[in-house]
C-alpha cells in the first residue's frame, strides 16, 4: 500500500483506507477499481452493499475498463464499502483500488450511473409559434417541455422551457406537416439520470439533472423549475462539462432533421 495525503492505492485484501480516524461526520471518496470488474454483477453488488452500509453516491463503468465509485456517508460506512471494493463480489477479480478523498456532494441515494433511463427527442415545431419540444421518457410516456429558443450547448445560455402535456412515445418519430405548420426530429438519443436525487423524483422536486446522448445534444443538462402553476416554467441549462460549447449556437449551426435530413423550412417548402 502506498499513501500520500488524501490518496491511497493498494492491492486487494490489503491495508484498510483509514477514514475512521477522521473527526468528520460525513466523508466522501472516489474510487477506481481495476481488474475484471465491469460485469453488471459488480455494480449490482456495489449498490446492494452501499445501501446496506448507508453509503450514498454512484457506481459506473469507465471507458478505461475500471469501475468508478463515488461513496459518501459516515466514515466507517464508507470504509466498509471501500474494503468491499477491494475484494469484489464472486466472479469478479479485483487487481487494485485507487481511492481519493473528495468533497461531500450531498447525494440522497446510491445508484448505478451510465445506464440509460430512457429515450429523449427534440422536435422542432412550427405552430402558432416556432419552438422546440424537448421530450424525456419517464414511466412509459414522454414528459415534454416547449423551448421557444431551443436548447443550447452554451452553459451561459438559460433557455425558458414551458412544461406541456405528456406525449405518447409513438409521436417521437413524427416528422411532417401538422396543421398549418410542421415538425422535424431535430435530435434524439438516450439519456441517463445525473443528479443527486432519485429519478424521476427530481422532476417532481423541480430540479432535474440528466445526461443526454444525442447526435447534437451531449453531456449534462439541468431543468430548473422557476414557476409552478398550470403551465410550469423551467430553465433548461447546459452543465459545464467536457461536452459544453461556450459561445456556440447549436440550433443555428445544426438545423437539419436527424432522421430525414431536411430543415423545417425545406419540409414546409
Ligand atoms: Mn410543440
Amino acid at each position: 500500500m502506498s499513501c500520500v495525503p488524501g490518496r491511497c492505492s493498494w492491492a486487494p485484501r490489503g491495508a484498510r483506507f483509514a477514514l475512521v480516524a477522521t473527526n468528520a461526520k460525513e466523508v466522501a471518496v472516489r474510487a477506481a477499481v481495476r481488474g475484471e470488474v465491469q460485469g453488471v454483477g459488480f455494480r449490482d453488488a456495489t449498490v446492494t452493499r452501499a445501501r446496506e452500509a448507508g453509503v450514498r453516491g454512484w457506481v459506473r463503468n469507465a471507458d478505461d475498463g475500471t469501475v468508478r465509485v463515488h461513496a459518501e456517508g459516515p466514515p466507517a460506512a464508507v470504509e466498509e464499502l471501500v474494503a468491499f471494493l477491494g475484494e469484489g463480489p464472486r466472479l469478479s477479480r479485483v487487481e487494485g483500488v485507487d481511492v481519493e478523498r473528495v468533497k461531500v456532494e450531498g447525494h440522497e441515494q446510491f445508484a448505478v450511473r451510465g445506464v440509460s433511463a430512457g429515450v429523449f427527442v427534440v422536435q422542432e415545431h412550427r405552430a402558432t409559434a416556432h419552438h422546440f419540444d424537448l421530450r424525456l421518457e419517464v414511466g412509459g410516456v414522454m414528459r415534454s417541455w416547449a423551448v421557444p429558443k431551443g436548447p443550447s450547448m452554451d452553459p451561459g445560455q438559460k433557455r425558458l422551457a414551458v412544461e406541456v402535456a405528456d406525449h405518447g412515445m409513438g409521436h417521437n418519430d413524427f416528422e411532417g406537416r401538422l396543421g398549418t405548420g410542421g415538425v422535424i426530429v431535430w435530435d434524439r438519443g438516450t439519456y441517463e439520470q445525473g443528479g443527486r436525487v432519485p429519478w424521476p423524483e427530481a422532476l417532481d422536486r423541480g430540479h432535474a439533472v440528466f445526461v443526454l446522448h444525442g447526435e447534437k445534444l451531449r453531456g449534462g443538462f439541468a431543468l430548473q423549475r422557476t414557476r409552478e402553476g398550470e403551465k410550469p416554467q423551467w430553465l433548461l441549462i447546459k452543465r459545464r462539462d467536457d461536452e459544453a460549447r461556450p459561445g456556440s449556437d447549436v440550433v443555428a449551426e445544426q438545423p437539419r432533421s436527424v432522421t430525414g435530413g431536411q430543415t423545417l423550412d425545406e419540409l414546409l417548402g
